[in-house]
């Protein structure tokens, strides 16, 4: 007698990166869970033909800014069953997930503490409002960005770190740093954040503070930083997109990185398959005096979205975040198509082993 399953996949390449099998075969799925994987016979009530697909657990994304109806949809065509946003994370925490509870969000999803927001707050930029979109907030208070480019005395990091643990203790699944939007935060500043992310036993997601190919203030400096801050703290330091932000230096970052790890210092990081990035128009980092010989890029290297215009130089760029804040941009700092060195960096990175056993020295 031939098994009965509820669901047949067929003959698609199954990969299962926690056995490490890749091969073409079938999976049979009964009340909710694998029942088989391998060549069998059997019937389904419903049979999928994969030929040519491949059949996957489902992916989790760590780095979604979307956190959306339209953009879980989107992501699910990709395999994503998880979509969480670390980097920037959301303030108040659990207006956060009462919003989303009341969506028809098709993904399992999740949110960080977001610092920067705690650190706007504090500067008097913005007020929490659980109804703004965290990316929306991102572009917010661009008026005066004195929170963006100073530092913290010790009345505003008291109340910073207050409202980054609230958002821990509402449900937070870490700390979004995106310190490269507020590159005037102060090295005390981030040790008493990462203090209290090794005290909860939580990661923290960096946007590192510096993107520049040349000292000082620059992307390796940054790096540098971010692994003493491992090292001083015990806090797990995530590196956000290391491609984007170390530009043209992603294989001396790699090599800093790479030390680091193998003297067991709590660090990952993740990477852009693609050699462009996507934020508001008003980062500041856009708006430095010396972008073009800092980052290797041209004005015209950066796309506003909603009308693919190409700027031509830094006061192109100032009317357009004067006239739009939020607006969405993206930068093509690698040309993959045509420069073979670019195509070589962005490989590099892409391919960097990035799951490395971790001791977590964090307790309880
Ligand atoms: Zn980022």
């Amino acid at each position: 007698m031939t098994e009965t399953y509820d669901i047949i996949l067929r003959n698609g390449r199954v990969m299962d990166p926690e056995t490490g099998l890749d091969r073409v075969c079938d999976v049979a799925i009964s009340a909710h869970k694998i029942a088989r994987v391998g060549h069998f016979e059997g019937s389904a009530a419903r049979e999928i033909d994969a030929t040519g697909l491949i059949v996957a657990p489902g992916f989790l994304d760590l780095h979604a800014h979307g956190q959306s109806v339209a953009a879980d949809r989107m992501q699910a065509f990709d395999g994503v069953t998880t979509t969480l946003e670390l980097e920037v994370g959301a303030l108040p925490v659990a207006g956060w997930y009462e919003r989303q509870a009341t969506l028809p969000r098709a993904l399992n999803y999740g949110t960080a503490a977001a610092w920067i927001f705690a650190r706007k707050v504090a500067f008097g930029a913005i007020e929490l409002d659980a109804d703004v979109h965290p990316i929306d907030q991102m572009g917010a208070g661009s008026e005066d960005m004195c929170w963006s480019t100073e530092a913290a005395d010790s009345q505003q990091t008291d109340e910073i770190v207050s409202l980054v643990r609230q958002g821990l203790d509402e449900g937070a699944i870490g700390i979004g740093l995106p310190n490269g939007y507020a590159p005037g935060a102060g090295v005390k500043e981030m040790a008493d954040i990462c203090d209290l992310a090794f005290q909860y036993g939580t990661p923290t997601f960096t946007h590192i503070a510096y993107l520049s190919n040349i000292d000082p203030k620059s992307s390796v400096d940054s790096y540098v930083r971010l692994i003493g801050l491992a090292g001083a703290t015990g806090a797990h330091m995530h590196i956000c997109h290391l491609n984007s932000t170390s530009l043209m230096d992603i294989e001396r970052v790699v090599e800093l990185v790479s030390k680091a790890q193998e003297q067991n210092l709590p660090i990952t990081t993740e990477a852009y398959p693609y050699g462009t990035g996507a934020t508001v128009v008003s980062a500041g980092f856009f708006m430095e005096p010396d972008f073009v010989r800092r980052t290797g890029s041209n004005y015209s290297n950066i796309e506003l979205i909603r009308n693919h215009h190409r700027f031509t130089e830094r006061e192109d760029m100032r009317r357009a975040r004067e006239a739009s804040p939020t607006d969405l941009v993206m930068w093509h700092f690698l040309d993959v198509d045509a420069n073979d060195e670019h195509r070589r960096l962005l490989d590099l990175s892409v391919t960097y082993p990035v799951v490395r056993s971790l001791q977590m020295r964090c307790p309880g």
